[in-house]
């Protein structure tokens, strides 16, 4: 691959932008990778790890001189982090995001960026439970979605240019309008995070069930919940404050399904469960045939020998 930016600043150095760092770096995408992150704890550790070829203090310098600015830090600190930058970015660069809700970025970093540069918001649908520059891998991006969500009148090279960034990091890139991304992600992703959130909670509350007994029995379901319930607490606060609407929506839709679930099971209702539940097995092959899961039995763990099965 040859290199397609010739600078290229991240904002923020955790699992998102530390990943790119990495796929970048394999793919020779980009002649040097700035970084910068709030803490001067996070900033060391990346120097450490090496994680970019240079580290600044401040993003005034990581931005200067950059053709494409990765702002990789959680919703909610975009608009100050777009203020911030606004004023020492390069003529013609692009300015991109990996935010988890697009049009509270839009609106929140748009009006602080001048005309002289491109917006391009995207969102990698990638991610794991940890956080941190150490969280970071290559193949994080791999066989995985990229939205990107330009305006009508984005300059159609700076939103191809940063495709082929993207497809060079090993993901399918596609683009969406904003408020059709959010309404999207709240059906794939918000509400099954908050519903996962829940559940651990109540497990939590459930003083009938000791917490040994919830951790030893985890693998019949549960931990699955756990697992996405343990997924950073700012960034998902931010998701949902700045997705409220369309993650409202779906959770009012969710509990309607819920109740009606609910009665089938008093009313002994099998016919309605069984055919809901075939319905819902069907949703999972789609899935797998497009290859966004393993087919593989209990998501291609190993079972061992102390494990329940079912
Ligand atoms: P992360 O690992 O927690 O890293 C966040 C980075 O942002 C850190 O470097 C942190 O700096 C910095 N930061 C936090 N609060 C800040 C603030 N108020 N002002 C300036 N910098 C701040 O997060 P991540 O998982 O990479 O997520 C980054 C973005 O990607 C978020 O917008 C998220 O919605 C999106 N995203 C996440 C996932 C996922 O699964 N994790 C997937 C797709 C998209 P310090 O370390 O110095 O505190």
């Amino acid at each position: 691959m040859s290199v397609l930016y010739n600078r290229v600043a991240l904002i923020g150095l955790g699992l998102i932008a530390g990943s790119m760092a990495h796929a970048m770096r394999r793919a020779g995408l980009a002649g040097e990778i700035v970084g910068t992150a709030r803490s001067a704890e996070t900033r060391a550790i990346a120097a450490e790890i090496d994680l970019c070829d240079r580290i600044t203090d401040t993003m005034a310098e990581a931005v200067a001189g950059a053709d494409l600015v990765v702002l990789a830090v959680p919703v909610g600190a975009m608009a100050a982090v777009a203020a911030e930058i606004a004023p020492h970015l390069a003529k013609g660069a692009t300015v991109t995001d990996v935010g988890s809700v697009k049009q509270a970025v839009v609106d929140a970093v748009g009006p602080h960026l001048p005309a002289h540069v491109h917006f391009v918001p995207g969102h990698p649908l990638a991610g794991t439970e940890y956080s941190g520059p150490h969280s970071g891998f290559a193949e994080l991006f791999e066989n995985r979605y990229v939205l990107l969500t330009p305006q009508p009148d984005t300059d159609t090279t700076a939103t191809a240019r940063l495709r082929a960034l993207w497809e060079g990091c090993g993901a399918l890139v596609e683009e969406m309008e904003p408020e059709r991304h959010d309404l999207v992600l709240a059906v794939t992703s918000h509400a099954p995070h908050l519903i996962a959130y829940t559940m651990v909670g109540v497990a939590d509350d459930l003083r009938r069930v000791t917490d040994q007994e919830v951790i030893k029995y985890s693998a019949t379901g549960f931990r699955d919940f756990t697992r996405i319930a343990a997924s950073d607490p700012t960034m998902w606060r931010d998701v949902f404050l700045s997705n409220k609407e369309a993650t409202l929506e779906i959770l009012g839709r969710f509990t309607e399904e819920l109740f009606a679930l609910q009665r089938a099971i008093r009313k002994g209702d099998g016919d309605h469960l069984h055919a809901y539940f075939t319905r819902t097995r069907a949703i999972r092959r789609g899935i797998i045939e497009a290859g966004q899961d393993t087919d593989a039995p209990n998501f291609g763990r190993t079972v061992t020998k102390k494990e329940d099965k079912s």
